[in-house]
């Protein structure tokens, strides 16, 4: 496993600078295995189990680099780093924001979309499960604002509709109608608004939208709007 020096590890946590990780050293207030570290200097092994070890103040610290997370993104948030406004970082503890590596959102879902978002600061799972060759399923529970006609599930899985101002054809999408104004839709790759622009191509208006799976990954029924979860490694494993 990669070693850090004990300042820098936490200083990337976000934990304050190198100067005040110091003073918590000196200060008898970081604990590895039972043991007060008070020299910020010394190399620490990163592994994923020193939570379960290390105490920052009390506290066990933080998850080390290689973190993900799966939120139930509320409405009326952003995914974006850079808008103003509410930000789904904003849901995060304060000192995760300072992470660095940051953490950042695995592909987006629109400010009134809901559902399962991951986050992630491993840019190898990230690329993974955004890139354009990447088909893990998304699944979406979708509310209409009109009965639906009937040709839609032909449409939709024909693998070869078109959205407005493309050229390149949406792969099949699967249609389960559970009445004729709700349907869940299962896409395999991921365009700028793609299942709001498919049902306006239909000639219909989704009027509410929540992602509940990605891979073999569902949103947990006991996890809030507004809640996070750390995911496991067999949960990262479910996504692909
Ligand atoms: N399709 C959309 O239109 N919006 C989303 O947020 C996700 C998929």
């Amino acid at each position: 496993s990669p070693s850090l020096r004990l300042d820098r590890l936490l200083a990337n946590l976000g934990y304050g600078s190198r100067r005040e990780i110091g003073l918590l050293a000196k200060a008898g207030l970081i604990v590895l295995d039972g043991a007060q570290l008070r020299d910020a200097n010394q190399r620490i092994a990163v592994t994923q189990d020193l939570p379960a070890r290390m105490q920052v103040d009390g506290e066990p610290i933080d998850p080390p680099p290689g973190l993900a997370l799966m939120m139930h993104k509320p409405l009326g948030v952003t995914c974006s780093h850079k808008e103003a406004g509410s930000l789904v970082y904003s849901l995060l503890p304060e000192r995760w924001r300072r992470r660095d590596p940051a953490l950042s959102t695995i592909g987006r879902l629109d400010k009134e979309t809901s559902g399962l978002l991951l986050l992630t600061d491993d840019g190898a799972l990230l690329h993974r499960v955004i890139s354009p060759k990447s088909n893990v399923a998304k699944r979406y529970r979708v509310a209409l604002d009109r009965p639906l006609k009937g040709d839609e599930g032909m449409v939709l899985g024909s693998g070869s509709m078109l959205l407005d101002g493309e050229d390149k054809p949406l792969l099949p999408v699967e249609l389960e109608v559970e009445d004729e104004t709700h349907v869940v839709v299962t896409l395999h790759e991921g365009r700028y608004h793609q299942v709001r622009r498919m049902f306006a191509a239909l000639g219909n208006h989704v009027t509410a939208l929540h992602r509940d799976r990605i891979g073999g990954l569902t949103l947990p029924a006991d996890l809030e709007a507004g809640e996070y979860r750390i995911l496991t490694e067999a949960d990262v494993a479910a996504v692909f």
